[in-house]
């Protein structure tokens, strides 16, 4: 199987310097990077960041204004879609309504000249629908098919000519939620199972987390970070990937001092409160503080350090419990208490008066860019 970390992968997608202009949008800057062989890579950023035109490039939808796009080794840049080793799946499925299941997932195979022969092609359909769990459907009409199972046949359709990458443009989108879940370790699953290179675009974050072994973190056709969804999670490079990337409250403020990897944050209000700093940054630097929600203990009673507030709101999400607390001057916070947390310490009504504390090796100081 392929290596856990991607950096001693063989590569199989470059983007030298690809660089996408519409008119006067820059939709890809000198996208300078590579997809190891293997790898289930996401772009996630918000809409209109680039993401789709960096899967376009891949594809051979897009040519780049400048740059150049690699696959396998290989110069790409002009070389049509058709002709380049990837499929795509994408969020609408484009499959044909009034062929069957099998018809659907054969189509392309059929297409190819000389043509294949009908053994050929039935045999790796079943194989493409067993990867799917649709053993069976395949004299299936496609609007006999549920939404999740329609999925499947166009993941299955995309699959079936084994391509060295398969390009998804925000798969699940049409999914609901639930549905959504399953598909995402499905297709983990699988991508696992194929060993086939998955680039995924996506503006849903946990879709992104729960899946990747690597993230793209993009903004106005650029890539802010990349590394493995733990990395970005604990070492967020600025306040925009942490914002991201899982959820963050934020004390602005800036950098009063610093001592080695600590430092101090001073808010508009005065108050100073100690982090963690991964990048160098200079004093007077405007800076975030970001703790997040479950470093972030909840008490009754008043310690040393902790900051009084009020409760505002209470979720409960089985696991956990999200409380909305708020501080007379900080504002308002989130934080994730634990069930087991929750059961020592009594459980917060909104209107109570509660304290809040957390380690300070816990926040993390970050830029704004
Ligand atoms: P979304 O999540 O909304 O799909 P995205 O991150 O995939 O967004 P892109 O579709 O790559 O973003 O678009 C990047 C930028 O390029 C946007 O500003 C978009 O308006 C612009 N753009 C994309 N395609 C075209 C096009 N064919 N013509 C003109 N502008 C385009």
């Amino acid at each position: 199987s392929a290596s856990a970390d991607p950096a001693e992968r063989p590569l199989i997608a470059q983007f030298r310097a690809a660089t996408k202009r519409y008119g006067d949008v820059l939709a890809a800057d000198a996208l300078d990077f590579g997809i190891g062989s293997g790898e289930f890579l996401s772009f996630l950023g918000p809409s209109g960041c680039g993401k789709t035109t960096a899967l376009r490039m891949l594809a051979g939808f897009e040519t780049p204004t400048s740059g150049d796009i690699y696959l396998d080794g290989e110069r790409v840049t002009e070389v049509p879609a058709y002709l380049r080793p990837v499929n795509m799946v994408f969020q609408h499925y484009a499959l044909f309504p009034h062929l069957t299941v099998a018809d659907n997932i054969g189509y392309g195979l059929m297409q190819r000249r000389p043509r294949p022969a009908r053994a050929e092609v039935a045999r790796k359909v079943d194989r493409a629908l067993e990867m799917v769990r649709l053993s069976g459907f395949g004299p299936r009409r496609i609007w006999e098919m549920s939404g999740g199972q329609q999925q499947r046949v166009a993941l299955a359709r995309a699959i079936v000519n084994e391509p060295k990458i398969l390009l998804l443009d925000e798969p699940l989108a049409a999914l609901d939620r639930k549905l959504r879940r399953e598909m995402q370790i499905e297709l983990q699953t699988l991508q696992r199972q194929l060993g086939i290179t998955f680039v995924l675009v996506t503006h849903d974050q946990e879709e992104a987390l729960s899946m990747s072994d690597r993230i793209c973190i993009m903004r106005a056709g650029r890539i802010v970070q990349s590394g493995s969804p733990n990395a970005l999670y604990d070492h967020p490079i600025n306040r925009y990937v942490a914002d991201f990337v899982g959820k963050s409250n934020f004390l602005n403020g800036r950098l009063a001092s610093l001592s080695g990897k600590n430092g101090q944050v001073e808010t508009a209000s005065g108050q100073r409160f100690t982090g963690r700093m991964h990048t160098e940054l200079a004093q007077g630097t405007p800076v975030s503080l970001s703790i997040r929600p479950e470093q972030i203990g909840l008490a009754h009673m008043a310690q040393d350090g902790a900051l009084p507030v009020t409760v505002i709101n209470r979720i409960f999400l089985g696991e956990h419990t999200e409380y909305l607390v708020r501080h007379a001057v900080l504002g308002d916070l989130l934080v994730l208490v634990a069930r087991q947390a929750e059961a020592n310490e009594g459980s917060f009504a909104p209107g109570d008066a509660a304290h809040v504390h957390w380690a300070p090796q816990a926040a993390l100081i970050l830029p704004e860019d």
